[in-house]
């Protein structure tokens, strides 16, 4: 099935490094070079330090559930799947991305752990763009 939900704009010339890493299956971040944080959604400056001085890095991929929440409404494409889960991911690296959750029963959410350990899976949305996605590995 062609995917039907939003698709960004990889040529957004701030993120397009993170979009080109998904699109070769790899999780792309920003990194201070003065602080050498991480951060996620990609900035022009650094949200700790604001240093503009920021290099990309390919990052694990691994994470931890912080948080979630099961989705029993949604619009356009997003509706055909409800209900579905949303979580927010604690990177490895540090900072924290949303995602929408694979690998776990949206009718079970008692099943799902917070702290669970996670793993990053590209989906391809379009000839140009693939979009991040975590799942639950343990
Ligand atoms: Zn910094």
């Amino acid at each position: 099935m062609a995917y039907n939900k939003p698709i960004p704009d990889p040529e957004q010339y701030i993120t397009k490094p993170f979009w080109d890493g998904c699109k070769e299956g790899k999780l792309m971040l920003p990194r201070c070079t003065t602080c050498n944080r991480t951060h996620f959604y990609p900035r022009a400056i650094c949200p700790f330090c604001q240093s503009d001085s920021l290099e990309w890095v390919e990052v694990s991929g691994e994470g931890y559930i912080h948080t979630f929440a099961v989705q029993h409404r949604a619009f356009g494409g997003w509706a055909e799947e409800t209900p579905f889960v949303t979580a927010f991911i604690d990177l490895k690296e540090g900072d924290r991305m949303l995602t929408v959750l694979r690998g776990v029963d949206p009718l079970k959410p008692e099943d799902i752990k917070i702290g669970a350990k996670v793993k990053i899976e590209f989906e391809e949305a379009s000839d140009t763009v693939s979009l991040p996605f975590w799942r639950v590995v343990e």
